[in-house]
């Protein structure tokens, strides 16, 4: 039997482990906002790793938004020197879960094993897709003790939230430099036979229209903040939503309607602020003076941030030469440019090749509608050989009743193992 057949094995026997591990994740509340118990995943990680061999480190991401004594943004580097120098390969983690929200029929924090799923809210979005890379690391190192270079696994804070107390401070002090690692793979949802080479790009900003604020009664005496947010919102419908809807991308982005670029309207608010849920009076008669949408413009690789603005500054100005006394500031709250690994990346061929031999066929290449770590991999830490590749179904993400398949697990633990040993394993 060659090494590729042991290890294949090795990580079907380990099946039992793999769940146990996953459940005892999906127990630990990670919740983000506001940022609940990092510290107790990371020892639960960190007691693992030390015992299969691994050096660690648990770096608080001091300063980082969100970062305080009440909530800490802890995060854990696990490294497992080989038996000759070579290059490493890095699994990263976000260790955040979201909110649970209404409508689930198990136990969020469970860990509920069913019909070989196991539930649980992070059990997909990315619990699963952790565990599955330590499994995979330690059965490589257990079948292929003397390999070359190092391999390391990282969980990391606030992926949810930006991942700036994660893996953008971990960037920053250097963790990802391109001297110290080589290969990162980000296990997040994208299917056992999808691999994800990057991301569309992010722009957020806030429009707020100014008003002048008056007696409900004499609206004519004011100037309605809201009623000039409301032509705003018409040319965008006339214009703007028109104009996106053409522009396509050649990158793989999944799903087909991520394909063209997007805007969200994720909020508006103008007005008389809403009053807490047991306050029982009526609101006060005032014309609003101030009205603020924020806006979430998903944008891809064929165009420019600057591209991206000036469609929003153009709406504005019509609405502008329209209407008398109209207003606005656009303040912009995030950008992220977007990235794409080339196809012919080291990590990229190898998993790729990974996935045909573990399950006979040729692995799909995607790119992702939103965000992820990748981002602050690339930008912050200049390396460019990222993909995320992971268990679990994208749709699954953030809903009730999140699970991730065991089966799943398994294969993609395979094909993790089997790059790692194709990336470390002995040559020839
Ligand atoms: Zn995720």
């Amino acid at each position: 039997m060659d090494l590729a057949e042991k290890l294949m094995l090795e990580i079907e026997a380990r099946r039992a482990d793999l769940v146990e591990l996953t459940q005892a994740l999906i127990r630990i509340p990670t919740l983000n906002p506001p940022g609940e118990h990092y510290r107790d995943i990371c020892d639960l990680i960190d007691r693992r790793l030390v015992r299969h061999g691994f050096h660690t480190d648990l770096i608080r991401a001091f300063g980082a938004p969100g970062d305080s004594d009440k909530y800490p943004r802890w995060n854990i580097v696990a490294r497992k020197e080989g038996a000759h120098p070579g290059e490493c390969v890095h699994f990263n983690s976000h260790i955040d879960v979201v909110e649970v929200g209404r409508g689930w029929t198990t136990d969020p924090f469970g860990g509920e094993v069913k019909d070989g799923k196991i539930y649980g809210r992070g059990a997909c979005d990315m619990k699963g897709g952790l565990a599955a890379s330590i499994i995979a690391a330690e059965a490589f190192i257990a079948i292929c003790p003397d390999f070359a270079g190092a391999v390391e696994i990282s969980g990391t804070a606030d992926e949810e939230s930006g991942g700036f107390g994660g893996v953008a401070y971990l960037a920053e002090k250097g963790w990802f430099n391109p001297e110290r690692v080589q290969h990162v793979i980000i296990p997040e949802p994208l299917n056992k036979d999808r691999i994800c080479l990057g991301h569309r790009g992010v722009w957020w900003a806030e429009i707020e229209t100014h008003g002048e604020i008056a007696h409900g009664s004499m609206p004519f005496l004011g100037d309605c903040a809201v009623r000039h947010m409301g032509a705003v919102m018409h040319e965008m419908e006339t214009s703007l939503f028109p104009l996106l809807a053409t522009k396509r991308t050649d990158m793989p982005v999944v799903p087909e309607g991520a394909k063209q670029s997007t805007l969200n309207i994720n909020s508006i608010h103008g007005g008389e602020a809403e009053q807490d849920p047991d306050y029982t009076g009526l609101p006060s008669p005032c014309v609003p003076d101030s009205c603020r949408m924020v806006i979430d413009r998903r944008f891809l690789i064929e165009e420019d941030i600057d591209e991206v603005q000036q469609e929003v500054f153009n709406v504005l100005e019509t609405v502008k030469e329209a209407r008398a006394d109209f207003r606005y500031d656009v303040r912009e709250l995030q950008r992220v440019l977007p990235t794409m690994t080339e196809k012919s990346a080291p990590v990229v061929q190898s998993v790729a090749r990974a996935v045909a031999e573990v399950m006979g066929k040729e692995a799909q290449y995607v790119v992702s509608p939103g965000t992820y770590d990748q981002k602050h991999i690339d930008r912050i830490g200049r390396l460019k050989n990222c993909i995320a590749y992971g268990p679990g179904i994208l749709d699954l993400a953030h809903k009730p009743d999140e699970y991730v398949g065991i089966d799943d697990m398994i294969e993609s633990a395979q094909v993790m193992a089997r790059s790692l040993l194709d990336l470390l394993g002995p040559k020839g």
